[in-house]
C-alpha cells in the first residue's frame, strides 16, 4: 500500500509514519530525513540543502522529486509500498508526482492530511525544540516560525489540489499519539467514521 501523510512541521508526521512502517512493513520515505543524511555525508546536494535547511525554507523542487522518483522505483519498495512523509510540499511537487506516478502505473491508496490547530502547534514546536536542543539546527523557535509560514503558503495549496479530485481524507492530528496512529490504522484497514476532508 502507498500512502501520502500531509501535514504542517511538528504535527507528529514523522512519528506516525515510523509507526505506520512498523505495523505494516511499508517503507517510510521521509524526504527531510534524506536532506539531512546527505548533509551529514557532505555530499554537494547535501551541503547545498543544508544552508536552505537551516533557514528553514524549502530546496528546489528539482533536488526532491529526483530524490523521491529514485526511491519509488526501487524494486523492493514497490513491493513493500511506501509512506511518504515530507513530499510533496510545493504545487509543483504534487503534480510531478502524479506525472510520474501515472507513468510508471503506481497507485496512492491514501492521502490523509494530519489537521491541527496552528496555536498549539507552535506550542508542541516548541516544545520539540527545547527537549531535542541542539540535535537539529532547524528545530530552533524562529527556524520553525518560519517553516509553519513556508507550510501555510507553499505546502497548504496542495490540500486543495488533493480535495478537488476527492482524495484526500483526513485525521484529528491533535488526539493523542495513540489515538492517532489508531485513526491512521482505521483508514488504511478500510474503517469508517473516519472524518473526511471534506467535512
Ligand atoms: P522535515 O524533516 O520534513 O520537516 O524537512 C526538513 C527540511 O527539509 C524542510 O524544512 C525543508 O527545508 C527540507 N525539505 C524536506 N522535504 C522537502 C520537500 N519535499 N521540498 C522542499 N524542501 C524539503
Amino acid at each position: 500500500m502507498n500512502i501520502i501523510l500531509m501535514g504542517p512541521p511538528g504535527c507528529g508526521k514523522g512519528t506516525q509514519a515510523q509507526r505506520l512502517q512498523e505495523k505494516y512493513g511499508m517503507v517510510h520515505l521521509s524526504t527531510g530525513d534524506m536532506l539531512r543524511a546527505a548533509a551529514a555525508a557532505g555530499t554537494e546536494t547535501g551541503l547545498r540543502a543544508k544552508a536552505i535547511l537551516d533557514r528553514g525554507d524549502l530546496v528546489p523542487d528539482d533536488m526532491v522529486v529526483g530524490i523521491i522518483v529514485e526511491r519509488i522505483e526501487d524494486a523492493e519498495i514497490r513491493e513493500k509500498g511506501f509512506i511518504l512523509d515530507g513530499f510533496p510540499r510545493t504545487v509543483v511537487q504534487a503534480e510531478k508526482l502524479d506525472d510520474v506516478l501515472a507513468e510508471k502505473r503506481i497507485e496512492i491508496h491514501h492521502i490523509i492530511e494530519m489537521r491541527v490547530d496552528e496555536a498549539a502547534l507552535f506550542a508542541r514546536i516548541e516544545r520539540r525544540a527545547q527537549e531535542s536542543a541542539g540535535a537539529r539546527a532547524d528545530d530552533n523557535a524562529e527556524t520553525l516560525k518560519k517553516r509553519i509560514v513556508v507550510y501555510r503558503e507553499q505546502t497548504a495549496p496542495i490540500l486543495p489540489y488533493y480535495e478537488k479530485s476527492g482524495r484526500l481524507e483526513a485525521v484529528d492530528g491533535m488526539a493523542g499519539i495513540d489515538d492517532v496512529t489508531t485513526q491512521l490504522g482505521s483508514i488504511l484497514e478500510g474503517g469508517a467514521g473516519l472524518q473526511q476532508a471534506a467535512d
